[in-house]
């Protein structure tokens, strides 16, 4: 029989961390190139956001764990009204334990096991089948009419292999007796829990004629959206606007930790008619950001909590956990800054191999400690072989054999992530 033990989460107890080690957090995950400088300062005994050289909001030394824990548990739009009400002020003992009471007290199970753990996780994209696939540009599909590498066809797509993958993993965490949750119902579907298309036939007009009436669209754009084709609508709209979806399921679950499952290519192949000799294995975190990044409070919140808690901390090691499996049991090298332009130009790398800091959407809204893998690239030649059959038998379901590996990488570094005390 397993031990647990709970207790109650009382803010000043957990840590305490100096000004300092915000500035080394800063630096290490967040400021991108410099792009932060004028944007954040810090003095010995504080940190502020700027907006127009002047201070736009300051944390004070001691007033850390409040706002952390404040950070942690209220939702992004709650926060607003603290940093619009707080601003520069220095929080006086009696506001502490009145913003104390607001929070609900957090029990926290500490076991070294995934028992109880709760375990969110995104598999990227949606499309099930190739029509979808090409809607979402996420598909694979080589010919050996026009490759003269292949000899038989080779097709599948990104959003089929990313949902079995989660399904896999979903089923091993929940024998270990976490609690698991998928950010798509099944296969197909969005994180709207229906299909683009029912969503492109039956919700783009209540979802658009609600974004008016709330003043989030103007009705320029409104008339624009609403002639759009499918694909187009896509890109133009859909797209950001399901991220946003899966963040917020993510978040109302409240996760432990959350894994992002992508499958990766190679950037330069742009052709897609050969299969490429390149295969590099990579995770992301949050951090690396901007200074466009801070044109909205709700990004300088985010900017916040990333700052304030020990949530890139816990990211890098989850990353690198899960990283380091994949270069072990599917033997893919781990990239480095120069084997990709997105790594050299986007991505601020940390002190962990194969782990960067990637100012993605969900890196950035996701409010637990998270991983965003890229374990290998689906258009290497061994790779695309391999991934096109079915080739392997788990839970009822027939999959490539390389995607039951792939869980297993998720797996191992989720469970030698939570065994550590
Ligand atoms: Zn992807």
């Amino acid at each position: 029989m397993k031990l647990f033990f709970y207790f109650i989460f009382i803010p000043n107890i957990i840590f305490s961390q100096s000004i300092s080690d915000l500035k080394t957090r800063f630096d290490t995950y967040l400021n991108f190139n410099g792009s932060l400088n004028q944007s954040v300062s810090f003095t010995e005994k504080s940190v502020s956001i700027k907006n127009a050289g002047k201070s736009d909001f300051t944390v004070y030394e001691g007033e850390q764990e409040i706002l952390t824990t404040l950070l942690k548990t209220k939702k992004t739009s709650e926060f607003i009204t603290i940093y619009n009400w707080k601003k520069n002020n220095r929080l006086s003992k009696k506001q502490i334990d009145s913003l104390a009471k607001t929070i609900s007290q957090v029990t926290y199970l500490s076991s070294t096991s995934l028992q109880g753990k709760r375990i969110a996780i995104d598999p990227g994209h949606f499309a099930g089948n190739m029509t979808d696939a090409k809607v979402e540009q996420k598909f694979i599909d080589f010919s050996p009419y026009s490759s003269n590498l292949l000899k038989d066809t080779i097709r599948f797509n990104e959003g089929t292999l990313t949902y079995q993958t989660a399904t896999i993993l979903k089923h091993k965490l929940e024998e270990q007796g976490a609690i698991v949750m998928v950010t798509r119902p099944q296969q197909n579907y969005t994180a709207f829990q229906i299909t683009y298309d029912t969503w492109f036939v039956k919700r783009k007009k209540i979802v658009l004629d609600s974004l008016v009436k709330t003043n989030s669209m103007d009705s320029k754009r409104y008339a624009v959206l609403m002639k759009l084709p499918k694909q187009k609508l896509f890109w133009e709209f859909f797209r950001d606007f399901e991220l946003g979806e899966r963040a917020r399921l993510i978040n109302e679950f409240k996760p432990d930790a959350t894994v992002i499952i992508h499958y990766n290519v190679d950037e330069k192949n742009t052709d897609w008619v050969n299969p490429t000799t390149k295969n590099y294995t990579m995770t992301f975190i949050g951090g690396g950001m901007t200074a466009d990044n801070f044109s909205k409070t709700i990004n300088k919140i985010h900017f916040l909590r990333l700052l304030l808690s020990d949530q890139l901390n816990q990211s890098e090691k989850l990353a690198s956990l899960t990283v380091n499996q994949f270069n072990k049991e599917l033997h893919i090298p781990i990239a480095q800054k120069h084997d990709a332009d997105y790594l050299r130009d986007n991505c601020l790398k940390t002190p962990s191999s194969g782990v960067f800091c990637r100012n993605l959407a969900l890196c950035r809204m996701i409010n637990s400690p998270l991983v965003y893998g890229e374990a290998l690239y689906q258009d290497n030649m061994k790779e695309c072989n391999q991934l096109c059959k079915n080739d392997y038998e788990i839970n009822n379901q027939k999959v490539p054999k390389r995607i039951y590996e792939t869980a297993m990488c998720y797996y191992q570094a989720l469970s030698a992530y939570f065994s550590k005390p």
